[in-house]
């Protein structure tokens, strides 16, 4: 069972041949057994799934079931879950149960489908590698045969690779510089980071406000597909949620690509990507151009200035949105403080690892007065010039395709003492999120036994689309069905 699809189970439930709580239970047994390797999950929650699988039996035996009702998957730890812990992957929040569900949580639960528990990430999303959790670094199922431990990616990389172990068929990621997309690419899985407010943020822990966005990982286009018919939609309680119809993401998967216009950013096939890489990359598109697509080069002339926008945008909304954990009301709060300000200044040392406190530390110096206009503000128009350069490609052509990452996965421990080499992985990525619009990760290849992805970048909107592109060249190709050893 654990290689089948989302949509397979789905037919195995609906068949009858097996119930959820089977199903569940199986599901369970592996996890525990195999997680070991990997150190994918934070939580396992067995009893809220098992509760959970045998309300989709009834909901299935009341004649109620969704494509969902049944179906085994798992949250990213940033996801707030009613009674579960979400610990976000910090210390600060290590014993954190949220008396409340995220939208998202709260969709999956209404579709009936099952939360077998909660995955591993870094801290606060904050890293490329999955080694800022304060709950321990993830291994990526791939390489590890070879005695090697190299990184799932991050900050989504329990998910990946959970996803990629076979642990669960598909588990939700959030991306704000690439946090979706990257660790898809090292864990050979297929992920989409919507368009800035398709999905709700509401209950998601919040990192960077105005580029966070919840999106789904799974093996499969299709079962993104799945994934985004339920966390898709308007949501009152997010003012940035956007209120426009969701499409069934499943309907146009087979649309024909004849015709489809694809363009390649020039900068994103710079000296930066491996000849290894570059090469995966070029025959994916060659495949895409025997579906029928035309190829042409378009430029992105800003595209270089996205790293610098980002790490002051993004450390200047975390500092923000991270001023609200001084052990007052909800986390981690220091031992015996002498008063209140001595209990603020030990809670946040404590609580938070080095990464999470170099944010807070960047992201107050460029807001503060005296550096706001040169930094902030700064950061602000270039990622506007960023957002005009994509407006404007997209004018000439339906999508772009690069690669995801420069490299494939690398060893554990080889890019944490310099935060700038972790922070250029998302040279690829990061743009798309000061722009807003949706990309995808296939995976497309491999160098060195590792995978390596194809990144399609679309419009405002154009989900749709990107799940077509992706499970068209899926139907043509098998790099997203192969397993680890
Ligand atoms: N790697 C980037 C960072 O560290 C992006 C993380 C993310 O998308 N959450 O900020």
């Amino acid at each position: 069972m654990h290689n089948k699809s989302v949509a397979e189970l789905s037919k195995e439930l609906e068949s009858g041949k097996i119930s959820s709580l089977e199903l569940t239970q199986q599901f369970l047994d592996r996890l525990k057994r195999e997680d070991g390797k990997y150190n994918s999950f934070i939580t396992i929650s067995d009893e809220q799934a098992l509760a959970e699988a045998e309300s989709a039996d009834e909901m299935r035996a009341a004649g109620k079931a969704t494509v969902w009702t049944g179906v085994p998957f798992a949250h990213k730890d940033i996801f707030c879950t009613n009674g579960v812990r979400t610990s976000c992957g910090s210390k600060m929040l290590e014993n954190f149960v949220p008396p409340y569900d995220a939208t998202v949580t709260e969709k999956f639960k209404a579709a009936g489908a099952v939360c077998l528990g909660k995955t591993n990430m870094d801290e606060f999303a904050m890293g490329s590698s999955n080694e800022s959790s304060f709950f321990g670094a993830v291994t990526n199922p791939w390489g590890l045969s070879n005695g090697e431990k190299r990184v799932p990616g991050g900050s989504s990389g329990g998910s990946a690779a959970a996803v990629a172990a076979r642990l669960v068929p598909a588990a939700t990621g959030t991306d704000t510089g690439g946090s979706i997309r990257q660790p898809a690419a090292l864990c050979g899985i297929t992920g989409l980071k919507p368009t800035y407010g398709r999905v709700s943020r509401y209950g998601m822990i919040a990192f960077a406000s105005s580029l966070d966005q919840g999106g789904p990982m799974a093996r499969s286009a299709e079962d993104a597909a799945l994934m985004m018919n339920v966390m898709a939609g308007f949501d009152p309680k997010d003012s940035t949620c956007i209120d426009r119809d969701v499409p069934d993401y499943t309907a146009t998967l087979n649309e024909p690509l004849k015709g489809l216009k694809i363009g390649l950013p020039k900068e994103y096939f710079s000296e930066q990507l491996s000849p290894a890489m570059e090469e995966q990359v070029r025959n994916a598109v060659r495949e895409y151009e025997k579906l029928g697509a035309t190829v042409k080069e378009v430029s992105l002339p800003n595209a270089k200035l996205a790293i610098a926008a980002y790490y002051v945008i993004a450390p200047a909304e975390a500092s923000a949105n991270l001023s609200r954990f001084d052990g007052v009301r909800y986390g981690y709060r220091c031992a015996d403080p002498k008063d209140l300000m001595d209990m603020y200044t030990r809670t946040r040392a404590e609580g938070f690892g080095n990464e999470v406190k170099r944010r807070i530390l960047v992201g107050s110096y460029a807001l503060s007065a005296g550096y706001f206009d040169a930094y902030y503000l700064k950061a602000q128009k270039v990622r506007r010039l960023i957002q005009q350069d994509f407006i404007n490609a997209f004018k000439e052509v339906d999508v772009l395709m690069s690669p995801v990452t420069p490299s494939p996965a690398f060893i554990q421990g080889e890019k944490t003492t310099d935060p700038v080499s972790m922070y250029l992985e998302d040279v690829f990525t990061i743009a798309i999120n000061l722009a807003g619009i949706p990309a995808m990760s296939v995976p497309a290849g491999f160098v060195d036994g590792l995978p390596v992805g194809l990144q399609i970048i679309g419009d405002y909107f154009s989900e749709a689309r990107l799940l077509n592109a992706a499970h068209q060249f899926q139907q043509v190709t098998d790099w997203h069905q192969r397993e680890p050893q």
